[in-house]
């Protein structure tokens, strides 16, 4: 009876994520009396799975079909499903990715089961798990019991390092071809866009952050030049991506991104929660913002209460003035 690691790669490209949901279930495997297996599903598969051994997985499922090619939460959720009958696992982790989470959910439903998303610890005993999960982006935390045949449970993302395990475990292949119907291709992939190459908002040092103050899509332009002299990016709020001012690849927060630069300059957003969660590890924050009560303006290390349509240009134009 196993404890079968969902993992999740691109074109044979191993997601980290997966490395850490390997890193969690190892410890987890130990203590519930499982071996410990991964799943690696689609075109790519074979390479993906190289270094799973190396994580320390006991016995590596690489399930391939026809409709198995990028990623589709229907179709990887049946298959997850049909290994499970097939080899009697008893408990699924992922990392607590949007897809680790989406491909859970897929399975949750088919096998009509409760599944607890984001966990931070887990233990196991011969019935319920108890768990303390993460709820509303990491500012609050909720214990859990989860009773199930099959426990399904996703990690959440950045809680263990990916390291490797102590000792190689055997990582025998098992090749396994699940019998998929085609309506499980509701959703598939079909387009692939590289949105930015070199630094990203999730690494850059320096961010510059625009909200609903901003005004415009247009209106980002300044903040664009500023980002450019400092050497960074350009990040939004959810206010943004929903009035379709930037894509939602620039927006930070709970359902965005998370970043950590050396100095977040925010401007003309409000600091909601679902905002901050994402912004909250940045080293330094300069709030710009016309409200000195904006939940931005309280928390950030420095604030101008200012326009941030004449703030902006003026840093910009500063900055230029002192390179000459
Ligand atoms: C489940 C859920 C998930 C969410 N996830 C996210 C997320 O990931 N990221 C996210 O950002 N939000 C998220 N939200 C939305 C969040 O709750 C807020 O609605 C959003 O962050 C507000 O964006 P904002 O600060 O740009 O807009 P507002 O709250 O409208 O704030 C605009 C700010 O601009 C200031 N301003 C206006 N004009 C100027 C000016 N000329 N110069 C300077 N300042 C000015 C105002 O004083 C105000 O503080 C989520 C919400 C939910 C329910």
């Amino acid at each position: 009876m196993s404890l079968l690691v969902v993992c999740d790669h691109d074109r044979g490209h191993l997601a980290e994520a997966s490395l850490e949901a390997l890193a969690f279930g190892r410890p987890l495997a130990v203590a519930a009396g499982l071996e410990l297996a991964a799943v690696v599903i689609g075109v790519g598969a074979e390479v993906a799975s190289t270094d799973l051994a190396a994580h320390g997985a006991d016995t590596v499922h690489l399930a391939s079909h026809d409709l198995l090619t990028d990623f589709g939460p229907e179709a990887w959720g049946e298959t997850v499903v049909q290994l499970v009958r097939a080899t009697g696992a008893k408990a699924v982790l992922a990392c607590g990715t949007d897809r680790g989470n989406e491909v859970l959910a897929q399975v949750a439903a088919r096998l009509e089961v409760p599944f607890v998303a984001n966990c931070r610890t887990v233990q196991p005993t011969d019935g319920d798990w108890s768990m303390t999960r993460i709820q509303w982006g990491g500012s609050l935390l909720e214990d859990a019991t989860l009773s199930a045949d099959v426990k399904l449970v996703s990690v959440a993302h950045h809680v263990v390092e990916a390291a490797p395990a102590d000792s190689p475990a055997a990582g025998a292949v098992a090749p396994f071809r699940p019998n998929l119907d085609p309506s499980l291709s509701a959703t598939v992939v079909v387009d692939r866009v590289v949105l930015r190459q070199g630094i990203t908002l999730a690494t850059s040092p320096v961010v510059v952050g625009g909200g609903r103050g901003v005004g415009s899509a247009e209106g980002f332009e300044p903040l664009e030049e500023l980002a450019s002299e400092l050497g960074g990016v350009v990040g939004c709020s959810r206010a943004v991506t929903n009035n379709g001012w930037r894509p939602h690849s620039d927006q930070v927060g709970q359902t965005g991104t998370r970043i950590s630069p050396e100095i977040y300059i925010a401007s003309g957003i409000s600091g909601a929660i679902q905002h901050w969660v994402g912004a909250m590890a940045a080293k330094n924050i300069l709030a710009i913002n016309i409200d000195p009560e904006a939940n931005m303006v309280t928390r950030a290390d420095h604030a101008v209460i200012a326009d941030l349509h004449q703030v902006i240009p003026a840093i910009t134009a500063e900055i230029r003035r002192r390179r000459g």
